[in-house]
């Protein structure tokens, strides 16, 4: 399986212990990481459920990992976190550039003093953010 970023660099397997124990694939060089279908549904139950490819969504190059097909580009649903999905497997490709996205939000809420677990307070988006925010913390202490 290679990057579908990097596209020279495979990627390698981890275990993001807060996500309970799921077992991820992800680029050691641009730290984007791979949700099989199923597995984001597996670590939360704000997840949604049996996602499937929105009508809006845009075909980029990128070569899924699982088919080395194309994938298509989409703003995960209630978020603006960009996600890439492979319409036959439906696996999800997320960018560690979403980290942005979850300071962004960290930082709005911190000003309001209401700092903690984002899925108390944003949803959707708070648990896809938290999970991306715990994945990208085990992967760098990898
Ligand atoms: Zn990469
Ligand atoms: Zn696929």
């Amino acid at each position: 399986m290679y990057c579908p970023k990097c596209r020279t660099f495979p990627l390698k397997q981890a275990t993001v212990k807060e996500g309970g124990g799921v077992a991820i694939n992800y680029c050691k060089q641009c730290k984007g990481f791979w949700l099989e279908k199923g597995e984001f549904e597996k670590v939360s139950p704000l997840a949604i459920k049996d996602l499937s490819l929105p009508a809006e969504a845009k075909k980029v190059l990128r070569v899924c990992p699982a088919c080395q097909e194309l994938m298509f580009e989409f703003y995960y649903p209630q978020t603006y976190v960009t996600v890439e999905m492979c319409k036959s497997c439906e696996g999800l490709w997320v960018d560690a550039g979403e980290l942005k996205e979850i300071e962004t939000v960290r930082d709005g809420l911190k000003s309001k003093g209401k700092f903690q677990e984002y899925d108390d307070v944003c949803g959707i988006k708070g648990a896809l953010l938290n999970f991306i925010d715990k994945a990208i913390n085990t992967l760098q202490a990898l």
